[in-house]
């Protein structure tokens, strides 16, 4: 069966903003619950709200880092619904005149590059939290976080797989870092995000599109795609099932269960009239100033693909190494600084993503933090690139050395006994003996096969204590028996 698969994604940005959208309450996570509140964000009757500055501006930046068309005139409405999440019954959100429209973000999977555009990107209120005891079988609220402000960014249909999911959000989150406006954590929250999915499926009579699905409250990006999966398993299955008619079918809002691994239903999903906008009486629309543009421009830095296609271009990286390294903007400058602290490119990106990035990620902290300088780390890069010292002793021992002291490479080697012996009359000893000893497979190496040269090269290491620089063992193998 020949299909395809159709994902847009709803994204919301929680905004590193000092205090909520529309009242001074601080915005902090963790305070002991409704204590962070006030007559605004609980929605008290004659209470009016007054949108936070700092939010608009980190909005406008982030719209603008998309190359989205900010609006002239934007306006805030109220959505209407109830739960007992929202107070006042409604959410303060954007209707029909966005913050901006358009634009795209462009993301690197193992298949190229390609833009997933935007339709839009708008500003509105996190309600509050609802807390369930099972144990006691009772809920409680708390609206600490009612109020928080967050950018909604809504994409095209335009993700194709889990895959290019996995790279949008990624993108997305390594995007509000280099601004600096969000955390962009999922597991905390900063970063929520509902996948919209359906497939279009090839038929003798066309293509058969089964309804759309949202699924709500994925909590990670590897949730996301396994949610992604299932619904795509699920979806061909009731095709298979119901054949065209599963387009008779509503859409509906789905929930991912990561614990059983599978998506359940929640209800259909409600429709814009569902929720009957109305503009916000209590906020004038605003007119996004000069000064507000000028002001969101200044906060953009180079970008993350502007830096990838830099380092591709001046370092010759491959792009998928050079997206890898600009994921996280301390990382990339990191390796930049020890660019230009002498180390060669190629080996420095190596390096950084094969082993530095391994103990990072095991201590559960940034490169930067790891206590190697850039200045140090390029040492060392030059040191093992120069065959002063083997890649694996490099690697096993003295990286792991660099970690615990503030010794210089250099120092650690001849501290160890590490450095490679260059030296070919003491090679040349040993590929004598190696030749000697191997009759078999000199004889061998003499008769064409290359691979014995594997065994002879095997004995000179081990006669210099793994030592010798294998480059050099084999040209004075080579020389010894073409005499
Ligand atoms: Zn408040
Ligand atoms: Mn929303």
């Amino acid at each position: 069966m020949n299909y395809r698969v159709v994902i847009g994604m709803e994204a919301h940005v929680q905004l590193k903003t000092a205090s909520k959208m529309f009242c001074r309450c601080p915005v902090q996570f963790g305070a002991p619950p409704n204590t962070l509140v006030c007559p605004v964000c609980l929605g008290m009757p004659g209470s009016l709200p007054v949108p936070n500055r700092d939010a608009m501006i980190m909005a406008l930046a982030l719209a603008k880092a998309m190359g989205s068309k900010l609006a002239e005139l934007t306006k805030f409405d109220r959505k209407n619904y109830y739960y007992p999440d929202l107070p006042k019954g409604y959410q303060i959100s954007q209707y029909d005149r966005p913050l901006a429209l358009g634009g795209g973000l462009e993301i690197v999977t193992k298949d190229g590059v390609k833009t997933i555009r935007l339709i839009r990107l708008h500003i509105e209120e996190d309600v509050g939290k609802n807390l369930h005891d099972d144990a006691t079988g009772t809920s409680q609220v708390d609206f600490n976080r009612a109020g928080t402000p967050l950018v909604e960014v809504v994409s095209e249909p335009d993700i194709a797989s889990a895959a290019e999911a996995r790279a949008y959000l990624t993108g997305l989150r390594t995007l509000v870092q280099y601004l600096g406006i969000s955390d962009g954590n999922m597991q905390e929250g900063n970063l929520r995000c509902e996948p919209n999915i359906n497939l279009h499926i090839d038929t003798d009579n066309g293509v058969v599109k089964t309804p759309i699905t949202e699924v709500k409250n994925v909590n990670s990006i590897r949730n996301v795609e396994r949610a992604i999966h299932c619904e795509v398993e699920r979806q061909l299955a009731q095709f298979k099932e119901l054949g065209a008619a599963i387009q008779d079918l509503p859409r509906s809002t789905y929930g991912f269960d990561d614990t059983r691994d599978t998506t359940f239903e929640m209800r259909s999903k409600e429709e814009a009239h569902d929720y009957r906008y109305f503009p916000e009486p209590d906020i004038p629309p605003i007119h996004v100033s000069s000064p507000w543009r000028e002001e969101a421009a200044a906060m953009v830095p180079e970008l993350p693909w502007e830096k990838r296609e830099r380092f591709v271009k001046e370092h010759g990286l491959k792009p998928y190494h050079s997206d890898a390294l600009c994921r996280s903007r301390t990382t990339a400058e990191y390796y930049e600084h020890a660019v230009q602290a002498g180390a060669p490119a190629k080996a420095a990106a190596n390096w950084l993503l094969d082993e530095l990035l391994r103990h990072a990620n095991e201590k559960r902290v940034g490169v930067e933090e790891l206590g190697i300088s850039p200045g140090r780390f390029a040492e060392f890069v030059k040191l093992v690139d120069a065959q002063t010292v083997a890649r694996a002793a490099a690697a096993r021992e003295v990286l792991p050395r660099m970690l615990e002291s503030d010794a210089s490479a250099a120092n650690i080697v001849a501290e160890l006994g590490l450095e490679q012996v260059d030296d070919s009359a003491q090679i040349r000893e040993a590929a004598q003996k190696a030749l000697e000893q191997n009759p078999k497979a000199a004889a061998e190496y003499r008769e064409g096969k290359d691979k014995a040269i594997g065994s002879l090269m095997g004995f000179v290491m081990r006669e210099t204590k793994g030592k010798a620089n294998p480059k050099v063992v084999r040209e004075v193998l080579r020389e010894l028996i073409g005499q």
